[in-house]
């Protein structure tokens, strides 16, 4: 495959790189981890005129706590988020999501910020976003402005981001007492982009379920969270979970080299029981 050349250049602060894109035009693309973009280019899927790194932007690489929110910089790697002590300690189901992504390669390279803005359906981190209730941070370098998780993805790796906007962190409300959380994923090979993956929280109070989140990847042109689902389960027992999920409604699986959409319908419903029981369990063990 042959790949066009492209200008190579380096911005220091996030509202530099955005004053580039702008002056640059269409054919401008930011590149953080690289771990999306380059193969994109590679094969053809994208033929930038200008690649503008974001990479040495200081501003973005902090994981912090603070008015009751965990907040991370768009530059946080994978790895950073998998291995992060505070993060760890107050969101344990952002660093089970992380450590899910590909290779060790792609987990010290990849960013936070690169995998939400790409937009792959079967991504972990924007479903894990979704049922967290995360907000993003998003400049054009000129204003900011705040995007629910929920709202951010339109369809297969296309964001409600404008060309010349870029996430700068993502804003993630701490739980109080009483949540338990799960990750679930099936891929045909560790490290390979799940086949489905599903995130949930509950919330319980004496062994009843007061509050639920839950959201899926791999199951629609973007993640998907599970509203009917989540209604129904206010007020069940752990060992009623099941029967209260019924069929995953709100989804449209497709059948690719990974998997037959018919398969990912039946394995969505599969970890979302799975993905509520665990989250159940440990709500009873955390209240
Ligand atoms: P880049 O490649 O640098 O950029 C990706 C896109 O985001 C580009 O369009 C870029 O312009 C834009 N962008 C980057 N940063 C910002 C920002 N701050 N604001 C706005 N736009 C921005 N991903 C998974 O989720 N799960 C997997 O299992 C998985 N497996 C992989 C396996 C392999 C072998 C490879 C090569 C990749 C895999 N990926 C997987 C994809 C990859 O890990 C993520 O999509 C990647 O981490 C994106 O982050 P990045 O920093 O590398 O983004």
């Amino acid at each position: 495959m042959f790949t066009r050349p492209f200008r190579y250049e380096r911005a220091e602060r996030f509202a530099d790189a955005c004053e580039l894109i702008r002056s640059l035009g269409e054919g401008a693309k930011v590149i953080a981890g690289g771990q999306s973009l380059l193969p994109m280019i590679n094969l053809g899927l994208v033929q930038p005129d200008v690649v503008v790194d974001v990479s040495r932007v200081a501003e973005g690489r902090d994981i912090w706590r603070a008015d009751g929110y965990l907040t991370a910089g768009a530059l946080v790697t994978h790895a950073r988020l998998a291995s992060d002590v505070l993060a760890r300690e107050v969101q344990p189901l952002l660093g089970e999501a992380a450590r899910r992504i590909g290779n060790a390669r792609v987990r010290n390279r990849g960013t936070l910020g690169g995998s939400l803005a790409h937009g792959d359906p079967a991504a972990e981190l924007p479903l894990v976003m979704m049922a967290l209730g995360a907000t993003y941070e998003v400049t054009n370098g000129q204003s900011i402005r705040m995007v629910k998780a929920e709202d951010f993805p339109v369809t297969f790796l296309t964001t409600q981001l404008e060309s010349d906007e870029l996430i700068v962190s993502v804003q993630v409300p701490m739980l109080g007492p009483g949540w338990g959380w799960s990750f679930q994923e099936v891929s045909r090979r560790d490290g390979d982009f799940a086949v489905v993956a599903v995130a949930a929280l509950v919330r319980s109070t004496r062994g009843l379920i007061v509050e639920a989140t839950v959201a899926a990847g791999g199951v629609s042109d973007k993640p998907v969270r599970l509203g009917d689902i989540e209604a129904a389960l206010s007020g069940a027992s752990p060992v009623q979970i099941a029967d209260r999920v019924g069929p995953i409604n709100g989804i449209r699986p497709v059948t690719d080299a990974g998997a037959s959409a018919e398969y990912r319908k039946h394995l969505s419903r599969v970890l979302v029981v799975r993905a509520l029981e665990e989250a159940s369990r440990r709500s009873g063990e955390a209240a």
